[in-house]
């Protein structure tokens, strides 16, 4: 697998858990949120890898190398292990020689260090500086620096040295000494070298991680104790071990930082090296020659797997590097300097300009302002969402890197409001179900009434008919007069249970007209026996509010309801009748200011024969039949009451809400015999 074909990190979706820590951490903005999930843009990564060392899910992974080499070991060519200087980091409990003869074991034919091409590469630099004095130069040692110079800062491309990193140097000395059909497989700290491996194939073949190779090592059964001692092959470097420390190119060059020149300056870190390169394009250094490195020195590269500080890893890097440097033959090594100077070390970079456009300001306005940012202060510039201010993650929205949602002020408001809208439904569901359930028990209620009413309404005209003939038939003085008298009161009595038990099952049909409320309540006003004592008010709507109703039946409702409240006052208060529309519906409510009706009653007072009244004082199918009338009308009666004054005043207010007749063509026709299945 090659960068080319394949990102040189991606995330395993399963684990992310959208955390943001890798928008965050990534110094090239080249993580994409989307769906919630975030992916690496490969166009846009510079190969850093910081987003798979920040990444406490283990969701990030570099590309595979793995395969590749074992198959080009494999293959019978010679293959020569390029090993980068920071060796000595990852493998440092292992004697170094030990260390050759476990990657000869493994089937390298050589074993070469890289710091030699660095040693090349530095004589490189000074030649450079020394040729173009007054020119600015950036170091390319560091692939992720080079790319994110060719990606972000295009104007200073220009200013990147034109030499080959020790990695390439050190594969064309190795095709020099040992000839062209040495396959070359770089071992290192770095995962951007894959990509610098795909860009020159011409000279490197396979770039692997040191963790990488433990895991081939392990593999193939070799460590420590199953392989011999053998010497690295040659040439041998000098300081060019110290590359993979700040300022070790520096060094290594002997272009040492002098701060009363200013001439050299050195700089490593995802936090420092782009700021550096900002301030190179503000013209604010004045620097000559600038050595940059992504990571803090090759040393804290992200395919080293030791977990040591950044102190220990020095030292255990100097160790090598006194013992190596102080052990070369001068000769041999200025031989070697000799014998391949001439190689040609030359290198070209373009721009790959990846930099996003600041969008206009109204559309960064629309989009702050979509997540609640309307004022200055409104941007928190938290940093919650990967970046640093509210303005650029507005402008990675508006280019399609991220999402609104990542602002987290935003979505806990926006969760607040969800919750509270889905609180309101619960409480509306939870009433709809309680009036569901209340209006199927008064069904199953009105079946039964319906059923008994009916078997009795026979027998009781029957009843009625023999009482009145035997009335008829005998002296209106005798005894048996006045028992046909009594006998005929109480079935008619009778009669208006059953009347009312069917009015209740909404078996007694209605005959529909259309009527004006208002004049039916006024109507009942003049005519009805309102207590004196009562103050009455009846609030009327402006408009003429038309219903089709049997005004019979609405009348027997407000007789229902105004007795009630009458009865519930006790001689004083207040009686309220309003009229009222609603959309569909013209409404009337009854309202008084008696003692309540109880909480545990209010879920009964529709049921037939409940009542709280003393016995004899009433059927208790007032409001039942209230209730089978208005439901037989299509519309809907509901009670609000307060009996406890410690929370209130006490009262009862009922609304009845009646279809509205509509004016046009779509107006609500009820039909009688509908209404009366
Ligand atoms: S490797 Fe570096 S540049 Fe690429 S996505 Fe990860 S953090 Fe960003
Ligand atoms: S500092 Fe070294 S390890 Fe880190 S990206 Fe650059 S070359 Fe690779």
């Amino acid at each position: 697998m090659t960068p080319e074909t394949n990102p040189l990190v991606r995330t395993i979706k399963e684990r992310c858990k959208a955390c943001y820590t890798c928008v965050r951490g990534c110094p090239a903005k080249a993580i994409r949120i989307s769906g919630g999930q975030a992916e690496v843009i490969k166009e846009r990564c510079i190969g850093c890898a910081n987003c798979v060392l920040m990444c406490s899910r283990g969701a990030k992974e570099t590309l595979d190398s793995i395969r590749a080499v074992k198959a080009l070991l494999a293959s019978g060519a010679p293959v020569a292990a390029a090993l980068a200087p920071s060796f000595p980091v990852e493998f440092g409990g292992i004697d170094p020689l030990r260390f050759a003869g476990m990657l000869k074991a493994l089937g390298f034919k050589y074993v070469c260090e890289v710091a030699f091409g660095a040693d090349m590469v530095s004589l490189q630099y000074r030649r450079l500086i020394n040729e173009n004095p007054g020119k600015k130069f950036i170091s390319t040692a560091c692939p992720a620096v080079v790319s994110f110079v060719e990606k972000y800062h295009p104007s200073l491309v220009a200013n990147l040295a034109p030499i080959v990193s020790p990695m390439v140097a050190q594969a064309r000395v190795i095709h020099e000494t040992y000839g062209r059909d040495v396959k070359v497989v770089f071992i290192g700290p770095c995962v951007a070298k894959k990509e610098e491996t795909a860009r020159n194939t011409a000279d490197i073949d396979e770039s692997i991680t040191f963790v990488e190779l433990r895991s081939i090592l392990k593999e193939a059964g070799v460590d420590r104790n199953t392989a011999l001692d053998s010497q690295f092959d040659p040439p041998h470097p000098a300081k060019g071990v110290l590359y993979p420390m700040g300022g070790g190119l520096l060094n290594s060059a002997e272009l040492e930082e002098d701060l009363l020149s200013g001439r050299f300056l050195s700089s490593e870190g995802l936090e420092n090296f782009p700021e550096v390169l900002k301030n190179l394009e503000h013209g604010d250094i004045d620097a000559d020659f600038i050595d940059l490195l992504c990571c803090n020195g090759c040393i804290m590269g992200p395919g080293i797997s030791v977990k040591t500080s950044k102190h220990a890893r020095e030292a255990a890097l100097r160790r090598y590097a006194r013992k190596s440097y102080f052990s070369i033959r001068l000769n041999d090594w200025e031989e070697s300097v000799r014998r391949f100077r001439s190689l040609d070390y030359s290198a070209s970079f373009a721009p790959e300009d990846q930099r996003m456009k600041v969008p206009g300001a109204d559309a960064l306005k629309a989009v702050l302002a979509k997540m609640g940012k309307v004022r200055p202060e409104d941007e928190l510039n938290c940093g919650a969402c990967g970046y640093p201010t509210c303005v650029e993650h507005a402008v990675a929205i508006i280019r399609g890197i991220a999402e609104s949602e990542m602002c987290l002020p935003y979505t806990i408001e926006r969760l607040k409001t969800t919750a509270d809208e889905l609180t309101v439904s619960y409480n509306q569901l939870a009433k709809t179900k309680q009036a569901l359930m209340q209006s199927e028990k008064l069904a199953s209620m009105g079946q039964l009434a319906a059923g008994v009413a009916h078997e009795l309404n026979n027998p009781l005209g029957v009843v009625l008919l023999y009482a009145h003939l035997l009335a008829e038939q005998c002296d209106k003085d005798s005894r048996v007069f006045s028992d046909a008298r009594m006998i005929t009161e109480q079935a008619d009595r009778c009669k208006k249970i059953v009347g009312g038990l069917l009015n209740f099952a909404r078996k007694n049909k209605p005959f529909f007209r259309q009527t004006s409320l208002v004049r039916l309540i006024d109507n009942y006003f003049k005519t009805a026996p309102v207590p004196a004592s009562l103050k009455v008010t009846v609030d009327r709507s402006g408009e003429d509010l038309q219903a089709e109703m049997d005004p019979d039946q609405i009348i027997q409702v407000l007789t229902n309801l105004i007795t009630n409240a009458v009865e519930a006052m006790g001689g004083s208060g207040g009686l309220t009748v309003r009229t009222f529309a609603e959309r569909e519906s013209v409404c009337f409510s009854v309202a008084d200011t008696g003692c309540g009706i109880k909480p545990e009653n209010i879920k009964k007072i529709f049921e037939p024969f409940f009542t709280t009244k003393q016995i004899g004082k009433g059927t208790g199918l007032g409001l039942a039949v209230s209730y089978g009338i208005i439901k037989v009308h299509r519309g809907s009666i509901a009670v609000q009451s307060n009996s406890d004054p410690a929370t209130g005043p006490t009262g009862t207010t009922f609304t009845v809400k009646l279809p509205r007749v509509a004016k046009d063509a779509g107006a609500i026709k009820m039909k009688t015999e509908a209404a009366g299945k």
